[in-house]
């Protein structure tokens, strides 16, 4: 008998949880890590599902002949970020293992193969990158550029995977394990309110935000606290301060959303004038060309700022996710499936939040299943859904893989 929901769920539970903040440290090829792949392994074998690693580290179950092609696969990842919830990936491959069992126990027969899979470093907590497991097997991450990754102990990403007991020499773009997926559905805890407002404790996604990630380095001059008049200094910190404010504005006028969420100082010192503020942005918005006009009159604000406190400021963007459509086809599907047996309305919702289904929806067919959030909170240890959401939500993917695979 494989493991229930809440014997799977508890079983990961404990896993890279860390005792002073009740939030999860579950990093790429870290012990943490290991032990939920472990666990997935187990899952696999309890299921007498065929186990497989992939080149680029990602674990898959399948049942059924993974060569037969076009085969529906569902799952998600198991990494967290620091101090993570516990249900942004777990979630959806443990739903994934719940699903299938569902599937057998309505006595269903797959006529297309059916396949669970765990996407490696999908928070790119370590390295600074997310969706390493999915970007390198769809070629949206080279393995040079992969290579060039290093964590803050300056421990590259091959190393990291060499010594988790992966060969990092074979990572790298993989279109013949990528051409036995028909389509792809991940369930993920919703990150938001939008479901929490409603009736519905499941939704499907429309689209995935296009998102960036853009260094401001705000410059001046150092000097003495005690003895610097305010009229002689050059301090980037009040230019900072009021583009944060002015990205405020400019997201909310633009229905986006902006957020200064990382930021270092030097020299860092209490009694010191900065002469550097290096500050983070994440910009994201329903389209391209409204983040393009946001981002861009952030950047007003900033040079503006900058100049009237006698410093300036660069501007560096360091990633770019487009916007993602999911499949119409498809995800008019899901809906079809969910309203022909659960009793709610199934809200078709975008989000704001990546995820490896939108990287892998440039090469196959791909959709996301969200369950309801009741405060919205995620990457945090207070994320949440009611245990009764996450029953639906294993009950709407079961419809979902039935509906796909069971023809
Ligand atoms: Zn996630």
């Amino acid at each position: 008998m494989p493991a229930s929901f809440g014997e799977m769920w508890a079983e990961l539970l404990p896993v890279g949880r860390h005792a002073g903040s009740g939030g999860y440290r579950r990093y790429a090829w870290t012990g943490a890590d290991a032990e939920c792949r472990d666990w997935f392994r187990e899952q696999a074998a309890a299921r007498g599902l065929a186990y497989e690693v992939d080149r680029n580290g990602n674990q898959w179950a399948w049942l059924g002949d993974p060569a037969a092609g076009d085969a529906v696969v569902t799952g998600s990842h198991l990494d967290s970020v620091p101090d993570g919830g516990a249900f942004d990936g777990p979630l959806g491959v443990v739903s994934a293992f719940a699903a299938l069992d569902g599937l057998r126990a309505r006595g269903a027969r797959p006529t297309r193969p059916v396949a669970v899979v765990n996407f490696g470093d999908e928070e790119g907590a370590r390295f600074g990158v997310a969706c390493v497991g999915s970007r390198l097997a769809t070629g949206r991450l080279t393995p040079e550029q992969a290579a060039g990754l290093r964590d803050a102990d300056g421990v590259s990403l091959p190393q990291a995977m060499e010594r988790a007991g992966y060969d990092p020499a074979a990572i790298g773009p993989d279109d013949e394990r990528l051409a036995r997926v028909g389509v792809f559905v991940e369930l993920h805890v919703e990150q938001g309110r939008h479901l929490g407002d409603t009736a519905s404790p499941v939704g499907v996604a429309s689209a995935i935000w296009p998102h960036g990630r853009w260094r401001f380095d705000f410059r001046g001059e150092a000097n003495h606290a005690g003895t610097t008049r305010m009229e002689h200094r050059r301090d980037p910190m009040p230019a900072y301060a009021a583009t944060v404010l002015a990205a405020r504005e400019h997201a909310a006028s633009a229905g986006a959303l902006a957020t200064f969420g990382k930021l270092s100082v030097a020299p860092n010192g209490v009694n010191a004038v900065p002469s550097l503020v290096r500050a983070w942005l994440d910009a994201r918005a329903a389209d391209e060309p409204t983040l393009g006009r946001v981002v861009g009159a952030i950047e007003r604000s900033a040079r503006e700022h900058a100049a009237r406190e006698g410093g300036e400021v660069e501007l560096v963007r360091e990633s770019f996710t487009p916007v993602v459509d999911f499949a119409p086809a498809l995800r008019d599907e899901l809906v079809r499936l969910l309203a022909a047996r659960q009793p709610y309305e199934v809200p078709v919702l975008p989000t704001g939040a990546g995820h490896d289904a939108g990287i892998l929806a440039a090469k196959v067919p791909a959709a996301m299943l969200f369950v309801r959030n009741p405060t919205g909170v995620s990457h945090s240890p207070a994320e949440h859904a009611r245990e009764d959401d996450c029953v639906a939500g294993v009950e709407a993917l079961t419809d979902v893989l039935a509906g796909l695979a069971c023809r």
